[in-house]
């Protein structure tokens, strides 16, 4: 998999300017130097973070951003204009930028000393103007970034600085990403297409496909050893169904979805990927559709999508990237069949490539014949989704541009037991409510393969829109369908014009 995006940071960059003398500027680097610890000791900002020297002059501006752009580990860059820091200043320096922006509006301290508040004091603490001259510049230059305003005392500051720290190495993760496609898209399927090169030079990610009879012949060389430490695993983690379980007339087919668990780890992180797709219709010389195998690798932070669906293996990889460490869990999803009585709900699965990351009990191993494809039946994990508030994501290309489309959703345990039902699940209330959000989602052309998180919710969502240049349709609790009609004709107004000529 791609380096491990948590262990970059974040730097903090202060302006100011010469005028005020180097008493003054002292003082700007300490409290500067104080806000930046504050940030750094935060739950709330997974990632380190780290002071620069206050910048006084265009040339140290453009040579930080410049080492911001070269250096793997800075994942982007935290500007606040503690004094006041003429912006002209700025230009060379941000139009060189390449990562992710924050503008923190903010103050050393919170309380105003009344009683002893002078001009000296004005003068040093005048954030008030000095980022709004920075924030004009930002916007005549279109710079696409996070602004976040208030003290870092406040959790919500806090909090929504971690959400962009989680973007921005998200961001991180999938300009180094590399997927491995096994085999094409299913035919004649329209959504799951899409544009490999814009994506590319989009968001970073290496698409590619191959055989899946290269991934068979590393099958067949997997060592017994391998297949009974995998087989082990699963007796820790999970329950086995009686004819599932070892000795049981089903347990062979656990230990082939062991074998191409095994084959995957060893293809995968051999040729450096952090994301992969599959075909029912096209397996080669597999016995089974990979299932167990491929919600085992999900759990472990590769993105996966069904039927070649890359794109959404790469949002999967991503939102797991931006996710991590959250409580909830983040999965491959598809929309598949409804309870429209009382508060309608959505029940989501996949054929069997569910991640056990939303499990809200210890998942079982079954076996069970799979409707299509004509193989062996195969092994899965099948559980019900915990509760919790969520997203579902999906991403499609709209031939011109890529779109996102998000919903914020409800998970709920399912209105009755689900005994017949042989694959994992979730069960959700959308919202605002059923029809708006539907009739939003398929107005707006959102896919029917989806990534659910319970682990990130819009902040997130919004901060990793903007850092791609992504549009985000966003279905939330404030919408309704005649605002979400304005919003997609204003949106593919300024999606048209942005992408120039
Ligand atoms: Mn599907």
């Amino acid at each position: 998999m791609s380096t491990d995006a948590f262990e970059g940071e974040v730097w903090v960059l202060t302006g100011s300017q010469g005028l005020y003398g180097e008493e003054t500027l002292q003082q700007v680097a300490g409290q500067s130097r104080r806000v930046s610890d504050a940030l750094s000791d935060a739950a709330e900002v997974p990632v380190r973070v780290v002071w620069k020297p206050v910048l006084t002059d265009p040339a140290a501006i453009r040579r930080v951003m410049g080492e911001a752009n070269e250096d793997p580990r800075c994942l982007g860059v935290i500007t606040w204009m503690h004094t006041f820091s003429p912006a002209k200043m700025w230009i060379a320096g941000l139009d060189a930028l390449r990562k992710p922006l924050l503008h923190l509006h903010t103050q050393a301290d919170a309380a105003l000393p009344w009683a002893t508040i002078d001009m000296d004091f004005m003068n040093l603490n005048q954030a008030a103007h000095g980022d709004r001259e920075y924030g004009f510049l930002l916007t005549r230059l279109r710079m696409p970034r996070t602004t976040v305003a208030g003290h870092v005392g406040d959790p919500r500051v806090r909090a929504r600085i971690g959400s962009w720290a989680r973007a921005a190495a998200a961001a991180a993760a999938v300009r180094d990403l590399r997927l491995a496609r096994f085999g094409d898209n299913m035919r004649e399927v329209a959504v799951t297409e899409g544009d490999k090169v814009e994506a590319q030079i989009r968001f970073g990610v290496s698409v590619n496909t191959w055989g899946v009879n290269d991934l068979v012949a590393v099958v067949d060389a997997v060592e017994e050893t391998a297949v009974d430490a995998l087989v082990a695993e699963y007796g820790d983690l999970y329950e086995f169904e009686p004819d599932a379980a070892p000795g049981g007339p089903k347990h062979d087919a656990v230990r082939y979805q062991a074998r191409i668990e095994a084959a995957l780890r060893t293809f995968l992180a051999d040729g450096g990927f952090g994301a992969f797709t599959t075909n029912f219709e096209d397996l080669g010389g597999l016995r089974q559709l990979p299932g167990l195998a491929v919600q085992r690798l999900m759990a472990d932070g590769y993105g996966f999508g069904g039927e070649g669906d890359w794109k959404t293996a790469v949002l999967l990889h991503t939102l797991k990237v931006a996710g991590r460490g959250l409580p909830g869990g983040t999965s491959f999803m598809e929309d598949y069949t409804y309870d429209l009585t009382g508060t309608p709900r959505v029940l989501g699965a996949h054929m069997l490539e569910v991640c056990p990351t939303i499990a809200g009990e210890r998942p079982r191993v079954e076996v069970h014949p799979l409707s299509i494809g004509g193989r062996e039946d195969p092994a899965r994990l099948v559980f019900d989704a915990a509760p919790g508030e969520g997203v579902v994501v999906g991403w499609c290309d709209l031939g011109e541009r890529f779109r996102w489309v998000a919903n914020e959703i409800d998970v709920v345990a399912p209105s009755e037991p689900l005994p017949n039902l042989p694959v994992a699940r979730a069960v959700w209330e959308p919202r605002p409510d059923f029809a708006t959000a539907t009739e939003g989602w398929l107005t707006a052309g959102g896919p029917h393969h989806t990534v659910l998180s319970t682990q990130l919710g819009a902040d997130e969502l919004t901060d990793l829109a903007e850092v791609f240049g992504t549009e985000l349709v966003l279905i939330d609790a404030d919408t309704t369908r005649r605002s979400l009609a304005k919003e997609l004709r204003w949106s593919a107004a300024y999606h048209r014009l942005a992408l120039g000529l």
